[in-house]
C-alpha cells in the first residue's frame, strides 16, 4: 500500500461525528483508507458503512448478523492495531476512554471529538499522550480554532475566549426556560448535531464542558478561559497573547472542515464540497456577555472542573442521565440542572483518580440519579 496513504479508524462512526468523518474520508479519498469501524445500536447503517469503506476490522455493540468479509475486534484493539495510523473518537460519554487510551499507549495519534473523555480523565489522557510521545488533535469547533491559532507561535497564550452561540434559549427569562419543550431544544440554531450535544448547548452545559477540555488539551488554568456569546458561530475561537494581540479562525459553520483539519495536519487541502462563508454577506459580528445565573449548568459544569476529582465524571454522567430522562418526556428541561446538582453535591470526590476510579464515580452518579427520581 502506497505509504502516503493514512489508515483511518473511525470509532462511534455511525453517530453524528462520525459520519461526517467518513463523509470527508470519502472527498479526500485518495489519501486516506478506512481501517476499522465500530459502531453502537444503528446496525443497519454501520453494516452500510461496512460495505462501503470495507475495513478489516469493525467492533458492534449490537449483534451483527451478516458475513461482511470485515473481522469483529474489540474497540480497544481496533484502536490500537499496527495498522492503524490515526484514530477517530466519536463515541460519546466514557465509551470512548478506555480505546482511547489503548490509541495513546499504541503510539497512535488521536482526533479526538469525545469530549467527556478530556472532562472525566484529562489529567490521565495527556499524561499518557506525552508520555507516548504522542498527539491529540481536538475536533471540537472551538478547540480546532484555538489549535489553528496556536499553530506557528512559540508563546503560550494569555487567554482564551470560547466562542458560543448561547443555543436557541439564550433570550429566554426563567419561566420560559422550565416550559421548553424537546422539539424547541433540539432546534439548534448554527449546528447540527446529535441530540445530546444539542441538548447540552441549549443548557450550556456544552460550553462547561469545552472549557475543561481547553484547559487540558491546551494547558491553560480555566480561569484564563473567557466564555463569549457570538450567536452567529462564524468566530469559532479566540486567542490573546501577552502584548494584547488577538487571533482568531473564522468559518462556516460546518463540523466537516474541524474534521478535515484533524485529519489532514499539516496539510490544508480544498474540498468542494465544504461550504464557504460569503464575507460580503457578513454586515457585523455580534458579541454578547454570558449570564451565568441563567444557565445553572455552566456554572456546575465549571465548578465541577475547578474542583476536579472525581466530580467532572459525575457532571458527565449524571448530566447524560439527565439529558436522556428530558428527551424521553420524563422531566422538564431545567430540572437537568436540579438532577446535575443534586448528584454532584450527594458525591465524596476521590482526587487525582484511577481510571478504574473513575468509571466508578460514572457509575455511582448514574445510581445516584436513579434513586433520586425514586424519592
Ligand atoms: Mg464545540
Amino acid at each position: 500500500m502506497d505509504n502516503s496513504i493514512k489508515k483511518i479508524a473511525v470509532l462511534g462512526s455511525t453517530g453524528s461525528i462520525g459520519q461526517q468523518t467518513l463523509d470527508v474520508i470519502c472527498a479526500l479519498n485518495t489519501r486516506f483508507r478506512v481501517i476499522g469501524l465500530t459502531g453502537g445500536n444503528n446496525v443497519g447503517l454501520l453494516e452500510r458503512q461496512i460495505r462501503e469503506f470495507g475495513p478489516e476490522m469493525f467492533y458492534s455493540s449490537a449483534r451483527l448478523d451478516f458475513d461482511c468479509g470485515s473481522k469483529f475486534f474489540s474497540m480497544e484493539e481496533i484502536a490500537s492495531h499496527p495498522d492503524v495510523d490515526l484514530v477517530v473518537v466519536a463515541t460519546s460519554g466514557k465509551e470512548g476512554l478506555n480505546p482511547t487510551l489503548a490509541a495513546l499507549r499504541a503510539g497512535k495519534t488521536v482526533a479526538l471529538a469525545n469530549k467527556e473523555i478530556l472532562v472525566m480523565a484529562g489529567g490521565i489522557i495527556t499524561r499518557e499522550a506525552s508520555l507516548h510521545n504522542t498527539e491529540i488533535r481536538p475536533i471540537d469547533s472551538e478547540h480546532s480554532a484555538i489549535w489553528q491559532c496556536l499553530r506557528g507561535e512559540e508563546s503560550k497564550p494569555q487567554k482564551i475566549f470560547l466562542t458560543a452561540s448561547g443555543g436557541p434559549f439564550y433570550h429566554y427569562s426563567q419561566s420560559q426556560l422550565s416550559g421548553v419543550t424537546v422539539q424547541q431544544a433540539l432546534a439548534h440554531p448554527t449546528w447540527k448535531m446529535g441530540k445530546k450535544i444539542t441538548i447540552d448547548s441549549a443548557t450550556l452545559m456544552n460550553k462547561g464542558l469545552e472549557v475543561i477540555e481547553a484547559h487540558w488539551l491546551f494547558d491553560i488554568p480555566m480561569d484564563s478561559i473567557e466564555i463569549l456569546i457570538h450567536p452567529q458561530s462564524i468566530i469559532h475561537s479566540m486567542v490573546e497573547f501577552v502584548d494584547g494581540s488577538l487571533k482568531a479562525q473564522l468559518s462556516f459553520p460546518d463540523m466537516r472542515l474541524p474534521i478535515q483539519y484533524a485529519l489532514c495536519y499539516p496539510d490544508r487541502l480544498s474540498n468542494l464540497g465544504l461550504p464557504r462563508l460569503d464575507m460580503n454577506q457578513i454586515q457585523s459580528l455580534k458579541f454578547d456577555l454570558i449570564e451565568l445565573n441563567k444557565f445553572p449548568c455552566l456554572t456546575l459544569a465549571l465548578n465541577a472542573g475547578r474542583q476536579g476529582g472525581t466530580y467532572p465524571a459525575v457532571l458527565c454522567a449524571a448530566g447524560e442521565v439527565a439529558v436522556g430522562l428530558f428527551l424521553n418526556g420524563r422531566i422538564s428541561f431545567t430540572d437537568i440542572a436540579v438532577i446535575v446538582e443534586e448528584a454532584l453535591e450527594q458525591h465524596q470526590s476521590i482526587g487525582e483518580p484511577s481510571v478504574e476510579q473513575i468509571l466508578a464515580a460514572d457509575i455511582w452518579a448514574r445510581e445516584c440519579v436513579r434513586r433520586l427520581r425514586v424519592k
